[in-house]
């Protein structure tokens, strides 16, 4: 029988089985539902946007509205052009949005439909606006998608020539929206005057109202993006996400960008916490005692944690945040992966790797589930952290499964709740520490039982 080690099954290059990732427009369909009365469109065929939207859906719970170009056999063969032209129309008619963000599919990618040349030519009604970026599934992942569709954003409307506004432009990263919340109450706790893009808080966790609204209140206005030109600086949260957007800003308005890694974690949530000050000392005390409450719980559950060994998988600067506040607990971290490709990701968790010591672990780009599956069963672990997609391994190798990152199909609420920040760490060292002490209890009754018997 093949023995399946990470060296042999690294060796399937032409084939993904049970990718740790999505496609471009998913990406580009979230970013673009984080800006105000903004209709996310999809050129392409029905069936991709009714993935895209099922996908969101089924991760936040709440309707994720988008339209399509509707390409039948006609526009795969002479271009998208006239499908777009009629698409605008309507969806400026019907559903009167202020603003259209365009996002490619694979099919109009392959046909090369020029989205840039179709929109110069296009009517578009006054005090509306259309953007678009080009999202080819076939390169990157749904985060790829969701930097692009950004970078897009900024292209468009960023305005390098308007006042300065002093304020600090906050990139959150592919988070929930709770995670987006959890921001802006530490930000406003530091008294910063920020522009969140995107912000999908208060659009993808919208309360029930017994009124349908096809645009919440929440999401950046055009406004707010066009201001993006005239902010201090950019924070940017996760470095595999966020710097393609930041970079473009700073080409197009010179504004200052700093890369940080998603806060999530001790380490993670001081760098942010930090740069938003600006090096401040005055750092609320409120702030310093939810991080102190951190460090108590941390202590308090550290039988449990230390040296338990650990799975990581997901979106790379969720699994970066993760893997980082893993090894702040004390954990091992065996296995890390993600499925989105680029060798940043192994750079950064190697680093941190090597901070903490840890020697024995298999850090991966572009992998899938599928491998992670066989390595675990050469080399089990205690627990793994990730989405959803992991729990038929958790389920078949019986190992606990703290859920984080995206998609979460299986689960309610989650997306109102964050893993950044203080207030994040406690509620995922919680997740952690009840999932092992679950496992412990079982075991213990397992070996009463045996006695017994
Ligand atoms: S065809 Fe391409 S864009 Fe459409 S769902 Fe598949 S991977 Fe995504």
């Amino acid at each position: 029988m093949l023995e399946l080690t990470p060296k042999t099954v690294s060796e399937r290059s032409a084939l993904r089985i049970n990718p740790c990732k999505t496609c471009q427009p998913v990406g580009a369909l979230y970013a673009a539902l984080g800006v105000h009365k903004c209709m996310p469109h999809s050129h392409g065929s029905q069936g991709c946007v009714s993935y895209h939207r099922t996908l969101l859906t089924r991760h936040f719970k709440e309707p994720a509205i988008a339209s399509s170009s509707s390409f039948t056999e006609g526009a795969s063969v002479f271009g998208g052009g006239s499908n777009l032209r009629a698409a605008v129309k309507n969806i400026f008619d019907v559903y009167d949005p202020d603003i259209i963000a365009v996002h490619t599919t694979c099919l109009s990618e392959t046909i090369g439909d020029d989205l840039n040349a179709y929109i110069l030519e296009m009517t578009i009604p006054d005090g509306k606006v259309v953007v678009h970026t080009n999202t080819p599934s076939y390169a990157g992942s749904h985060v790829t998608g969701y930097a692009n569709m950004l970078a897009g954003f900024i292209r468009y409307l960023a305005d390098p020539g308007t006042e300065k506004n002093g304020k600090t432009a906050i990139f959150p990263g592919f988070v929930n929206p709770g995670d987006i919340r959890e921001c802006n109450r530490l930000l406003g706790m530091l008294n910063l005057s920020v522009i969140m893009f995107p912000d999908q808080s208060g659009v993808m966790d919208a309360p029930m109202t017994n009124v349908y609204a096809m645009y919440p209140e929440g999401g950046t206005t055009i406004d707010e993006i066009r201001a993006l030109g005239g902010c201090e600086r950019v924070l940017a949260l996760g470095h595999l996400t966020c710097e393609e957007p930041a970079e473009e800003l700073k080409k197009k308005c010179k504004i200052p960008y700093t890369l940080l890694p998603l806060p999530i974690g001790v380490a993670a949530t001081d760098a942010f916490v930090m740069a938003a000050a600006e090096a401040s000392e005055n750092i609320p005390k409120e702030i310093e005692e939810e991080r102190g409450r951190l460090l108590d719980l941390m202590l308090d559950a550290n039988p449990y944690f230390h040296d338990k060994k650990v799975a990581v998988y997901g979106d790379p600067d969720t699994v970066i945040g993760l893997t980082s506040f893993a090894l702040e607990l004390g954990m091992t971290p065996r296995y890390v992966i993600t499925g989105t490709p680029g060798e940043a990701f192994t750079r950064h968790v190697n680093a941190l790797l090597e901070k903490f010591g840890v020697a024995d672990c298999t850090v991966k780009a572009a992998a899938d589930l599928f491998e992670l599956h066989q390595w675990i069963k050469n080399g089990p672990v205690d627990l793994l952290i990730g989405t959803s997609y992991g729990k038929q391994i958790a389920k078949a190798e019986d190992i606990p499964l703290v859920r984080a990152g995206f998609p979460i199909l299986d689960r309610y609420g989650h997306s109102y709740m964050p893993i950044v920040g203080y207030q994040g760490a406690i509620r995922l060292a919680e997740m952690i520490a009840g999932a092992l002490m679950d496992r412990q209890d079982r075991d213990c009754a397992d070996e009463d039982m045996e006695v017994v018997m």
